[in-house]
Formats: structure tokens, C-alpha cells, sequence
């Protein structure tokens, strides 16, 4: 396939290099040039616009911060809408909203271009190893259509087509905000059980054979624990964006959402402390360094680890 990739980041930049190893020809583009310098090392050309990076594309895929990027990206000058021939599909993976997309789909459909959305589940690790999860809104058709190229980055048993257009993006940012949920939740509650004298180790063991076990606290929250890394491949300035959209979506759904608006104003607090590039695990790190209390395991495997 002809494929153009926008946006060169910690997800982008692993996802297109996976798009060129598998043989597709590449075109692509970001706001900084550098950015794109390993792929085009590695084959793929450079546009100096959306607009050129959609010029004779099956298919464009951009993977962009926010919602307003993606407006300019699609929509303004020189865009990525004016490059697209009739027949080319658009695919946004970014994290975003529908209420964007469909003033974009307005546009794209009268010009016969497809489009779905796509974000995806998994980090840059996941992008580099193509084990991405991914929820797809569109139409099937063109679901199948480009199926081909999400396993080329996605875990195959896990890319789900989860509805029509904008209920990708829905999915996605559900998943985060219940993810973000089990970060500040989890943070207090190891964090007082520390305090009061249990052994981390045994507080977190007795909580993971307990109905109060999570994912999070079973593999996610592993790399602070052991290693004190907070993750900066995800920046608190877009964990902070997908916790606003997630809230403006229960705001036009008139759900009251009284947890996440509490977790959404942690997460500010972390991002004014710890600044917009820090990692998405910092909030853990507010509790740490406000009680003097580091949220640290033993060296010695904590799984095997009889006593503390
Ligand atoms: P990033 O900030 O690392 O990369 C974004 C890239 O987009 C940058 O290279 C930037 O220069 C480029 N860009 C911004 N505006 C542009 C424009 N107008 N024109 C061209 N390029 C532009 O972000 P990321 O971590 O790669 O995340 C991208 C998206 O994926 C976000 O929506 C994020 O929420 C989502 N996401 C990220 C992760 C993760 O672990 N990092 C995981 C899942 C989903």
C-alpha cells in the first residue's frame, strides 16, 4: 500500500518504522523534520506538508497529541484533506474526540474519502513490538479494507471494531480514565498501608489475592515499585488531555462523574509539580514525596519474597 504517517512521536515514530519494515511504501511528516530522521534512513520520503503527505496515499494515518491538532493537521492550510484523492481513507490513531472528527467527516465524505478512527492501548513499547491494542469506529467495509495495515502494528487478536465512527475514541478514552482511576487509587491506599506499619510487599500481596486485585497494581505499577520510573514515554500533558476529554464526554453525556474529576485534578497537581513532560505514573509520586514515604520493593523478587 501507499501509506502517509503524521505525527512522529514516542507512538508514531515506532508504528510507521513497523509500516515500512513490512514493505508498504511511506510517506511522512511531522512539525520537526527531525523527528522523522530514523525512517528516513531507514526508506521512507519526506512530506514538507499534510497536504503533500496525503498526494496519491491509499491510506493516511495520523497520531497527533490532541483534538485541536488534528483539526489543523486535517483542515488548515495546506492540510492533509486537500492532499487526499476520492477513494483514500484517513485514519486517525490518536487519542481524540468524535465531536472532531465528524466536523472533519462532514468534509472528507463529501469528497469520498473514508474515514475511521482508531486510537490504540499499549505505550511505545507495545508500538515497537506491534502488540498494539486497538478499537476501531467506521464503517466494516473499510474496516477490512485496511485491516492488513493495523496488524502490521496491532496485536491481531486484540484490534476490535468496536462500533460506528467515534466510538474508537470513546473506548480509548474510557480505558485511560478508568487506568488513571486505578493509579490514584492505588497510590493512597499503598501509601497509608505503608504508613501504618504493613511491609509493602506483603500489603500488595495480600491486596493481589484479595477481590480488591487490579491489573494495575499486578503488573502496571511493577516499573515505580521497582524501579522508580514513572514512565516519561507517556508525558503528563497528554494524560492530563485525555482525562479533560474523557470529563467533557460525561459532561455532554449529563453522567455525574464525581471520581474522575477528583482523579483529573491529581493529575493537574502532578503536572504543575512534576512539569508537562514527566511521566504519567508522577501522581504516585505527589503521595511519595508529600508523606516522605518512597513506594520502593526490595531488590530481591517481591513475587517470592516470603517476608519484608
Ligand atoms: P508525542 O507528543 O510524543 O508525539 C506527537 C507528535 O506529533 C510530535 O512529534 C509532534 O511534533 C507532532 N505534531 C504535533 N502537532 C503537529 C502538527 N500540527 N503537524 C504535524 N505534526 C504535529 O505524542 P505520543 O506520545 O506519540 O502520542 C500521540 C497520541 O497517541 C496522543 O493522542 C496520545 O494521547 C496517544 N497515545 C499515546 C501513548 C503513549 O504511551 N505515548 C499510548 C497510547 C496513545
Amino acid at each position: 500500500m501507499n501509506v502517509g504517517f503524521i505525527g512522529l512521536g514516542h507512538m508514531g515514530v515506532p508504528m510507521s518504522g513497523r509500516i515500512l519494515a513490512a514493505g508498504h511504501d511511506l510517506i511522512v511528516h511531522d512539525l520537526h523534520r527531525e523527528a522523522a530522521a530514523g525512517l528516513l534512513a531507514a526508506g521512507a520520503r519526506w512530506a514538507a506538508s499534510p497536504r503533500q503527505a496525503g498526494a496519491g496515499r491509499d491510506v493516511v494515518i495520523t497520531m497527533l497529541p490532541a483534538p485541536r491538532d488534528v483539526e489543523e493537521v486535517l483542515l488548515g492550510r495546506r492540510g492533509l484533506l486537500g492532499g487526499l484523492a476520492p477513494g483514500a481513507v484517513w485514519i486517525d490513531m490518536s487519542t481524540s474526540v468524535p465531536a472532531v472528527a465528524d466536523r472533519i467527516r462532514a468534509v472528507a465524505e463529501a469528497r469520498e474519502i473514508a474515514v475511521l478512527d482508531a486510537p490504540v492501548s499499549g505505550m511505545a513499547a507495545g508500538a515497537r513490538a506491534g502488540l498494539l491494542q486497538i478499537f476501531v469506529g467506521g464503517s466494516a467495509q473499510t474496516y477490512q479494507r485496511v485491516r492488513p495495515l493495523l496488524e502490521v502494528m496491532g496485536d491481531p487478536e486484540r484490534i476490535i471494531r468496536v462500533g460506528p465512527n467515534g466510538t474508537g475514541y470513546t473506548v480509548k478514552l474510557m480505558i485511560n480514565l478508568l487506568w488513571f482511576a486505578h493509579l490514584a487509587a492505588t497510590a493512597e491506599v499503598l501509601t497509608v498501608g505503608v504508613r501504618a506499619g504493613v511491609g509493602l510487599a506483603t500489603l500488595r500481596r495480600c491486596l493481589l489475592a484479595s477481590p480488591a486485585a487490579s491489573h494495575f497494581l499486578d503488573r502496571d505499577v511493577l516499573s515505580v515499585l521497582r524501579h522508580g520510573d514513572y514512565d516519561d514515554s507517556f508525558a503528563l500533558a497528554l494524560a492530563c488531555k485525555d482525562l479533560g476529554l474523557a470529563i467533557d464526554l460525561a459532561r455532554e453525556t449529563g453522567v455525574p462523574a464525581e471520581v474522575s474529576a477528583l482523579v483529573e485534578q491529581i493529575y493537574r497537581r502532578a503536572r504543575a509539580q512534576y512539569g508537562d513532560s514527566g511521566g504519567e505514573m508522577l501522581p504516585i509520586r505527589l503521595l511519595e514525596d508529600l508523606t516522605a514515604t518512597p513506594l520502593r520493593l526490595p531488590p530481591a523478587d517481591p513475587e517470592t519474597m516470603p517476608q519484608e
